[in-house]
């Protein structure tokens, strides 16, 4: 279909899209990708191995079972009357309350991360919570619900008044958590991530997530776990709530859903705090949820990280890469005082500045390795690699980055910490 080639796709980004966008494209190269599969992606005669997407591909890209099924059921019926009783939708949604975390049996599909975040402030709102705590430098979407909770004045700053009633509380620190609570109590809905992606790859000191858990039933608020992220696999956990034994009102999840072929979302709520939704199914619609097609991809992501056994695979690689990285940086590039963090294939790697941070993603981009930085931490780089990884991709992978730490190093012999946010 595209005859455009790259000068002239950039000249429409330039015009018609996004000049930042064509910009950015054309400070790593301006290539056009074309085609991917695995980890691998094509932009022209390029091939770059793909550790970023911003957590979307645990599966890899254009993974056969995906796309065969999301094939199969456009030749079928891609959307849907909404009348009529649609099966795919039964089916994906068996499928993911089969792994859902315990106590939630319900499931409602959305299109993206932050319109999982919207309804599941609309559930809270029903369940008369209307009071909103979430942490700082969290990240949940950049609708307008979604981003009075994204806690970031940068985000925000351009689009106030946004919604009333929401506190933000440094992640972590359960204090600051009871203090907010005691002013709210049972009016308030506490979202936080499992680990902080967009944050830098936060992860929260043990126990934080089910103290947070248990304070939220203490004082009679819902407690939400925004999952996009870390959902399904990302972790080396199917849940992040797995990881700490929580329980939560509902958990959010995106990204890996889609299993990198149809952009689809949902929540995951209790029997509770879906009854007033599950009574009236026009209280919270939108024409493109649940479509067939989405459904598909979900449905299928779930059996193939089970067939697959992709999430132990991701807990592997992701030890492996993690220490991999560190070790790497130490010996390359020690004076950078790098630190390498994370939880399975959610990695993240701090540098002393942004301008570290950004001279590592270029040297890692120039041996056609793309990683992403992070969107509430500019000093550090953000790895989510596929699960489905070969060999071959973790050589190229160590091989970019040794040289990678050593030019950025070479060129930064001496480091001046900078704030990151
Ligand atoms: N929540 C979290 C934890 C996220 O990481 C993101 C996306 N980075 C979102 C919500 C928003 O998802 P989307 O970009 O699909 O709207």
């Amino acid at each position: 279909m595209n005859t455009l080639d790259s000068k002239q796709v950039a000249e429409i980004y330039r015009k018609h899209l996004s000049t930042g966008r064509a910009w950015l494209a054309e400070l790593t190269g301006g290539h056009i990708e074309t085609t991917s599969s695995g980890a691998r992606v094509q932009a022209e005669d390029v091939e770059y191995l793909d550790c970023g997407g911003y957590g979307v591909f645990i599966l890899g890209h254009r993974h056969p079972r995906v796309v065969d099924a999301v094939i199969a059921q456009i030749h079928r019926n891609p959307m849907a009357t909404r009348l009529l009783l649609e099966p795919t939708a039964a089916v994906a949604a068996q499928a993911l309350i089969g792994v859902a975390p315990h106590g939630l049996t319900r499931a409602h599909f959305v299109n993206s991360g932050a319109e999982a975040v919207e309804a599941a402030i609309k559930f809270a709102r029903a369940q008369g919570r209307t009071h909103l705590i979430s942490a700082i430098n969290g990240y949940h979407g950049k609708t307008m619900g979604a981003l009075s909770l994204t806690a970031r004045s940068m985000y925000q700053d351009p689009f106030t008044p946004l919604l009333p009633n929401v506190a933000h509380v440094p992640y972590g620190d359960t204090s600051a958590l009871v203090q907010a609570l005691a002013a709210i109590g049972g009016r308030a809905c506490v979202v936080l991530e499992p680990v902080q992606g967009e944050a830098g790859v936060v992860v929260p000191p043990d126990g934080y997530l089910r103290e947070a858990a248990r304070l939220c039933r203490e004082h009679g608020a819902l407690f939400v776990l925004d999952e996009v992220q870390t959902g399904l696999g990302r972790l080396g956990h199917w849940w992040g709530a797995d990881r700490e034994g929580v329980t939560a009102d509902m958990v959010l999840v995106g990204k890996n859903l889609s299993g990198g072929v149809i952009p689809v979302a949902a929540v995951l709520a209790t029997e509770e705090v879906y009854a007033p939704f599950a009574a009236d199914p026009l209280l919270h619609t939108s024409t493109f949820a649940a479509s067939p097609v989405a459904m598909a991809a979900a449905a299928t992501s779930i059996e193939v990280l089970r067939d697959e056994q992709l999430i132990a695979r991701a807990e592997h690689l992701g030890g492996l890469i993690t220490c991999t990285l560190r070790n790497l940086l130490q010996e390359h590039a020690p004076h950078l005082g790098a630190e390498v963090r994370g939880a399975g294939l959610l990695i993240g790697v701090e540098l002393p500045s942004p301008h570290v941070a950004g001279d590592l993603v270029l040297e890692l981009q120039n041996r056609h390795v793309l990683v992403n930085h992070s969107l509430n931490a500019s000093g550090v780089l953000r790895l989510t690699p596929p699960a489905v990884m070969t060999d071959a991709d973790l050589d190229w992978l160590f091989t970019a980055f040794t040289a990678a730490a050593r030019a950025v190093g070479d060129r930064h012999p001496v480091v001046t910490a900078e704030r990151t946010f």
